[in-house]
């Protein structure tokens, strides 16, 4: 079989030369490789009347010639090492269900589109390497023999890239909830221990833009001012003329104009919205303290698993605090693995009463230290802290560190108009008083809901509850670390909540496929079954000893904590039959 080349116009003429002197065999230390017929490299070293090419092999050196052409052509399985990370994301993406993201297309009319599953492919890849601009990802799927794998040698457009990207957003919650739903089914996803934190990421917009009622009213009006300003110098440059005198462009400033119009629509938005601020470049990033600097930015919220570090959930949101945020991720935890987890911790910033009263309600083991629990329990303060006070429920009454009884005596409303109660005691002649108050009596004050709190501490207490809690930093925080540090996640690229919160998903979803790409082989993402299937059949068991995870919850209770935790009857009773979402049993 002969293989031709077509050949340049420019190394034709070189052809012409070594036809008319062909250099001899060995000169220069050379081999001969190629000989040309008709003006076409032949690879056939037998045919007739052929002539030197050129010399592509020195000696003591391997053959190098870039113009060298392939025999047979090459296969895509052979771009990308067996193992590698491309075919792991490639066999994850093919046991999603993208059924919406087709749904979205209209294949009737115009050109065909780029399959959406090639689409996904590169965007994951991208993203599970820290690679986010869409020109940089065109520009890999022209270098990058992985990328060229994974489109298949298509080579769609930055802006194609990026159009799809912000369509498919929106459907980034479902394909995050199944790649979770794969992780489960790769065993690497425990449930024993669910970390929940939050973060604060950069919003594409700053924090000089983002402005109040009075700050927008002063602009506006310092704005007018100078529009009136300039129509008066124009007055006077150009009397009171016809217009017929006075180019039109000076009788209006259009751009001063606009930004008038900007600031009166940005100042209508916040009245409507009821808002305090609002930040003109990206009207929902919210002014947050970040580092000690404020900065315009969104919190995003994770869930970790600490199995694998595994994020279970995630959302974004405009709150700078995280009080409101422990409810909604718990549900969305329960949601996307069909399962309630063991042990739930977070920090200070998720310790609300309301918060506290609903893992009490739905029987969750819960490890969230109040903002005084290190510093009454660690810290050394200049006075007693409540905590050395006892209180009896049974007479409603709070003994002191001098032993001395501290009855109710009254009631009194706090900032969020809750009605707390007032103890106070005898404390005259008390040889404690100097380490207990500056004033002549001290007062305690207890919230209807103190006994949550009360039973929080009892339980970071215990040996248990401190080696659990311990393991919170290294669990919530790596995600983080990794998206962040690892992969450059230094700020939103998008603008608008809608937008921030794919970005936001997408990079958990890289995370993620950076934990199955450590973790597990192709072979295994590949004999899984599709997600399709997976949604009819119950879920991997992901605790040990039970036919259900609720029941295997409490089974993991008793080995832990002796079979006395009471948390485990409420875990059944709350999630047996009819449980929000553990109802497999
Ligand atoms: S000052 Fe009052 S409350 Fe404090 S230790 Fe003495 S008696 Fe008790």
């Amino acid at each position: 079989m002969v293989t031709t080349i077509r050949l340049r116009p420019e190394t034709k003429s070189r052809l012409d030369d070594i036809k008319t002197h062909p250099p001899r065999l060995g000169q220069n230390g050379t081999k001969v490789l190629y000989r040309i017929k008709d003006n076409h490299i032949v690879n056939n070293l037998r045919s007739e009347n052929s002539a030197v090419l050129f010399m592509v092999q020195k000696d003591g050196f391997k053959p190098y010639h870039q113009g060298q052409t392939f025999l047979l052509p090459l296969s895509l399985e052979e771009f990308v090492p067996p193992n590698h990370s491309a075919r792991i994301i490639s066999a994850v993406v093919d046991k999603l269900d993208l059924t919406n993201l087709y749904n979205m297309y209209n294949t009737t009319v115009g050109q065909n589109a780029f399959d959406p599953q090639m689409l996904v492919k590169v965007l994951f890849y991208s993203t599970f390497e820290g690679i986010f601009s869409s020109r940089e990802i065109e520009n890999k799927l022209h270098t990058d023999t992985a990328y060229m794998y994974l489109a298949a040698m298509q080579k769609p457009t930055y802006r194609t890239i990026s159009r799809f990207r912000t369509r498919f957003f929106d459907e980034l919650v479902s394909l995050f909830e199944q790649i979770v739903m794969i992780c489960q089914e790769l065993g690497l996803v425990g449930l024993n221990h669910i970390a929940f934190d939050g973060s604060k990421v950069k919003a594409n917009a700053s924090p000089k833009k983002s402005m109040t009622k009075g700050e927008l009213k002063r602009r506006i009006k310092k704005l007018l001012e100078t529009a009136k300003m300039v129509d008066e110098e124009e007055d006077e440059l150009f009397g009171t003329g016809s217009p017929f005198t006075i180019p039109e462009e000076c009788a209006d400033d259009p751009d001063l104009m606009k930004k008038i119009e900007e600031l009166v629509s940005a100042y209508n938005r916040l009245v409507e919205s009821g808002e305090k601020r609002i930040n003109l470049t990206d009207e929902d990033a919210n002014l947050m303290i970040c580092k000690k600097s404020c900065l315009a930015a969104y919190n995003v919220q994770t869930a970790v698993d600490d199995k694998a570090n595994l994020i279970v959930a995630v959302d974004l949101t405009t709150e700078e605090t995280d009080y409101h945020q422990l409810i909604p991720m718990v549900e969305q935890v329960v949601k996307n693995t069909s399962s309630a987890p063991a042990v739930i911790s977070a920090d200070p910033g998720y310790a609300t009463f309301d918060n506290y009263a609903f893992l009490k309600e739905n029987g969750l083991y819960s490890l969230i230290p109040d903002s005084r629990h290190f510093v009454d329990t660690y810290g050394r303060p200049k006075y007693y802290p409540k905590s050395l006070f006892r209180y009896d429920p049974e007479n409603d009454w709070y003994t002191c560190p001098a032993g001395r009884i501290m009855k109710f005596v009254g009631t009194q409303k706090n900032r969020k108009k809750q009605q707390l109660r007032l103890y106070r005691g005898n404390c005259a002649w008390c040889p404690l008083h100097l380490s207990c108050t500056t004033s002549s009596q001290r007062t305690i004050t207890r919230h209807p809901q103190e006994g949550l709190k009360d039973e929080m501490r009892a339980r970071l207490a215990t040996p248990f509850g401190q080696k659990e809690y311990a393991k919170r930093i290294t669990v919530a925080e790596a995600p983080f670390g990794n998206m962040k540090w690892n992969k450059r996640w230094t700020h939103i690229s998008h603008r608008g909540k809608r937008k921030a919160k794919g970005e936001c998903i997408l990079h958990a979803i890289g995370h993620n496929l950076g934990v199955i790409c450590r973790r597990v082989s192709v072979e295994q993402v590949q004999n899984l079954k599709s997600v399709k299937f997976l949604r009819i059949l119950p879920r991997h068991q992901v605790n040990e000893g039970s036919s259900s995870s609720v029941f295997s919850c409490e089974g993991w209770y008793r080995r832990h904590l002796g079979g006395t935790h009471a948390e485990s009857e409420h875990l059944r009773i709350r999630f047996g039959a009819q449980g929000w979402g553990g109802g497999v049993a």
